[in-house]
């Protein structure tokens, strides 16, 4: 009625979050995994207001034919038809169920959207993977299938991206990631972890920095500032996938490093606005994270997508 028309400035959009009911898989009640982190991560994102319109984009399952593109044949198939030797289920630390393969195949879709997100929007994260330590062969250390890997192969052979950086912030080394990628120039691998923890025999990556026990937020920060720029040059990616697992919280079940609930707000921080600034596309995976306490592990994963939202803020998603 007063004959002015108000220009609001429209609130910059959220970046798109991936999940899939699924990802919370079956397990025995004692199991030491904490499966139901990922249910309660979804329930606070929406609390939070982190999910675009309150609405998740669900993933397919991904078919054995992607999950190929990065394992051997004949593992996959195992994983599929639930006939995975006991051996491997042994260092995998799962029973290999149907709820665990289509787990599995969940994440690795969810990684896959992601990645096409990514490039549509800028920036999307996944609320599961980052099952870095599955390589080649066969999964290991609570990793089914290498979800990271496989989008970055399926998008390879898509033809959508030519080349590829995997940031893994992750606590633990990157070992099956560095083994899927082993002498491909196409991708670097980059893993920040703690040299002491799982896995003891560490499969190179591209850059490895292994960190003493106990490194607490200052200087990881700086670790991570000095090498983050060069990682990317040399890289010279077309997508940047980045593991933000929060096992290198000080009070981490399976960590050894000493961040605080800040210094992982500042790293992920570092790393999205890092890569956004320079215009490239970022898909952030879950990664691992540690305790009993399921409502905090919860909230410390929300610290990617907290992370996500404040520099999309700065440097606004592209609505496509
Ligand atoms: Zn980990």
């Amino acid at each position: 009625m007063a004959g002015m028309n108000l220009i609001l400035p429209a609130a910059p959009p959220l970046p798109p979050v991936v999940h899939h009911p699924a990802y919370c898989a079956e397990l025995p009640e004692e199991h030491r995994f904490p499966m139901n982190k990922f249910r309660r991560v979804a329930e606070l994102a929406l609390a939070e207001g982190l999910v675009p319109g309150g609405k998740f984009l669900k993933p397919r399952a991904a078919p054995a034919e992607w999950v190929a593109l990065a394992h051997d044949p004949a593992y996959v198939e195992q994983v599929f038809s639930t006939n995975v030797p006991p051996a491997i289920a042994r260092e995998i630390g799962f029973p290999m169920t149907q709820s665990i393969a289509l787990r599995g195949r969940c994440a690795t879709g969810g990684s896959v959207l992601t990645g096409y997100l990514a490039l549509e929007h800028g920036l999307a994260c996944n609320t599961a993977g980052g099952s870095h330590h599955a390589r080649k062969a066969h999964g290991a250390g609570f990793c089914v299938f290498n979800d990271v890997a496989v989008a970055i192969r399926v998008m390879q052979a898509d033809g959508v991206i030519r080349r590829a950086l995997v940031v893994d912030l992750d606590v633990h080394q990157g070992d099956g990631t560095a083994d899927i990628f082993a002498g491909d120039p196409s991708v670097f691998t980059f893993s920040m972890h703690a040299q002491k923890n799982y896995p003891v025999r560490k499969v190179p990556s591209d850059l490895d920095l292994g960190l003493e026990d106990g490194l607490m937020d200052a200087p990881y920060l700086d670790l991570l500032a000095e090498h983050l720029p060069q990682v990317i040059d040399r890289a010279e990616p077309d997508i940047v996938f980045y593991n933000a697992g929060v096992d290198p919280f000080a009070g981490d079940k399976l960590g050894r490093l000493a961040l605080s609930h800040e210094g992982l707000r500042l790293r992920d921080e570092h790393v999205i606005r890092t890569v956004r600034r320079l215009g490239l596309p970022l898909a952030g995976v879950l990664g691992g994270g540690y305790s009993t306490d399921i409502d905090e592990l919860a909230g410390r994963h929300l610290t990617l997508l907290r992370a996500a939202a404040t520099v999309a803020r700065e440097t606004p998603v592209l609505s496509a």
